[in-house]
């Protein structure tokens, strides 16, 4: 039995309506009431945040956000301020996912940013780590992964990842149907702690890591059953109720 308690975290991405989204959220809520093990949150898109704590409430599902502005407030149209997410409710907010890192141009320092952003508005970030398939192709993935990690700790300290969570999310794995074996899968994540504990065991010994990357319903226990997996960060399988709730049910 592991001493973390595991989380699944579904990321819906941008998809869904208000229809779809209630619809799935009354069969999730439904199914993960019945008993898991593992902690289970939902981060739908943000204009949702406000349906979803709603429906929430009388569950034991918990909030979560996919990003937010690294400002406090201010002239940044189009943006939401990590307060707005704590006004609603957001337990959790990812940060650095890979989509925002390729697609908008979000750097080690933006995402290292936001990750302060979000704790000093007390909500615990989700900070997305991995390597593109060139990097993985190239050796690169251990220093790929050191540079993303350093950049939070330099700003925020080792201390701050007392209250987070690490995602390790290859990028070729995303969206892709590729999963990481195993065997990647747990040589990544317990490289990513044994980074942290070149700084703080306890800290190293404490945080979840979680695995995303085409984790589907048929995939999913192998990885959770490894040592350091703590759970997943899950795009295309939880937008899916049964196949999310088979995640949900196969994390320890
Ligand atoms: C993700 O969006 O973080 C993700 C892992 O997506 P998918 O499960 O679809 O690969």
């Amino acid at each position: 039995m592991s001493k973390r308690r595991s989380l699944v975290s579904a990321n819906w991405k941008m998809n869904g309506s208000l229809d779809s989204i209630r619809q799935l959220v009354s069969v999730i809520s439904q199914g993960v009431s019945q008993g898991t093990e593992s902690e289970v949150i939902i981060c739908p898109p943000s204009l949702y945040i406000s349906e979803l704590a709603g429906m929430l409430k009388e569950t034991n599902i918990g909030l979560g956000a996919q990003n937010v502005s690294h400002l406090e407030c201010g002239a940044h149209t189009g943006e939401v301020a990590p307060i707005m997410l704590k006004d609603f409710a957001c337990k959790y907010v990812i940060v650095g996912h890979s989509e925002r890192r390729v697609f908008y141009g979000e750097n080690d320092l933006r995402v290292a940013e936001k990750f302060v952003a979000v704790q000093a508005n007390e909500m615990i970030p989700i900070l997305c780590v991995g390597e593109l398939l060139e990097e993985r192709e190239s050796d690169c993935t251990k220093e790929v992964i050191s540079r993303q990690l350093d950049a939070v700790i330099e700003l925020a300290g080792i201390i701050a990842m007392k209250e987070a969570v690490i995602a390790y999310e290859p990028v070729w794995a995303i969206g892709t149907g590729k999963t990481a074996t195993p065997k990647q899968a747990q040589e990544t994540h317990e490289f990513i702690r044994s980074r942290l504990a070149r700084h703080d065991h306890e800290i190293a010994d404490g945080i979840r890591i979680l695995y995303g990357g085409s984790v589907k319903a048929d995939n999913a226990k192998q990885l959770f059953e490894l040592e350091d997996i703590d759970g997943g960060l899950i795009g295309g399988a939880s937008l899916v109720a049964d196949d999310f709730l088979t995640i949900c049910h196969s994390a320890r």
